[in-house]
C-alpha cells in the first residue's frame, strides 16, 4: 500500500468538505494553500447535507450553500464543487464521503482539508480507523484555534499554516444580520447571491 500511496501515476485529490454557509475567504486560502504546498491536482468542496453537529442552529438550505460554493469557486480551474453529501440525504459523516469519493476517482489519493478546530473534534467522528485508512488528513490552523493533540495516529495527520485570516461563516452571518458589511470577506458573486436570496437577514 505505501508503494502504491507514493506512485506518481495517481492523482492527488483534496477534499474540502463544510457547511459553507456561507463559503469564505478563509475556505479559499486553506484550499489553496494545501493544494500549493501538497502539490494536489485539484480541490473538490463537498457541501454537507443536514450536518449533525450543528443541529443547535438553523443551516441555509442546501441548494444556497451549493451555489454560493459553485460561485465561490467557478473561476479557478483546480476548485470545483461535489453534490455527493447533498444528494445522499440524511446527515453527512466523513466515511460516506471519502467512501464514496474513491468510488468516483479510482487511481487517487485523497486529502482531507479540515480545520484544526474541526480535526480536535475528530475522534467524535465515527469509524475513525477507517477515516485514516481513506484520506490523510491535514489540518489548517487559523487565528484562536489551537491543535491539542487528542492522540491522533502518526503519519495519518499534517499540520498546515495558512496565512492568518480571522474569517468564519458565524461571524458573516452576524454581520449580515446586523447590517454591517461582508465585502472582501466573501467572494463578490456571493455577497451578491446572501444579498438577493435575502440569507441570515433573521439571525
Ligand atoms: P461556522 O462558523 O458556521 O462553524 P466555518 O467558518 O467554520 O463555519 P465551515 O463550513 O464549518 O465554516 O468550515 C469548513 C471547513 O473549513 C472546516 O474544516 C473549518 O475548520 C475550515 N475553516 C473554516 N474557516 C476557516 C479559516 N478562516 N481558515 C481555514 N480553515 C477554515
Ligand atoms: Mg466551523
Amino acid at each position: 500500500p505505501d508503494r502504491a500511496r507514493i506512485s506518481t501515476a495517481k492523482r492527488r485529490l483534496g477534499v474540502m468538505g463544510g457547511t459553507f454557509d456561507p463559503i469564505h475567504h478563509g475556505h479559499l486560502v486553506a484550499a489553496s494553500e494545501v493544494a500549493a504546498q501538497f502539490h494536489l491536482d485539484e480541490v473538490v468542496f463537498v457541501p454537507t447535507g443536514q450536518p449533525w453537529q450543528k443541529t443547535d442552529r438553523r443551516v441555509s438550505p442546501a441548494e444556497d450553500r451549493y451555489l454560493m460554493t459553485v460561485i465561490a469557486t467557478a473561476e479557478n480551474p483546480q476548485f470545483s464543487v461535489s453534490r455527493i453529501d447533498i444528494d445522499r440525504g440524511g446527515p453527512t459523516y466523513t466515511t460516506d464521503t471519502l467512501r464514496d469519493l474513491h468510488a468516483l476517482n479510482p487511481d487517487t489519493d485523497l486529502f482531507f482539508i479540515t480545520g484544526a478546530d474541526a480535526l480536535g473534534q475528530i475522534l467524535t467522528w465515527r469509524y475513525t480507523e477507517e477515516l485514516f485508512s481513506l484520506a490523510h488528513f491535514i489540518g489548517v490552523t487559523r487565528p484562536g484555534h489551537h491543535l491539542i493533540d487528542p492522540g491522533l495516529p502518526e503519519g495519518g495527520v499534517s499540520l498546515v499554516e495558512v496565512p492568518a485570516l480571522a474569517i468564519s461563516s458565524t461571524d458573516c452571518r452576524a454581520r449580515v444580520a446586523a447590517g454591517d458589511p461582508v465585502w472582501y470577506l466573501v467572494p463578490d458573486g456571493v455577497v451578491r447571491y446572501i444579498d438577493k436570496r435575502e440569507l441570515y437577514r433573521g439571525e
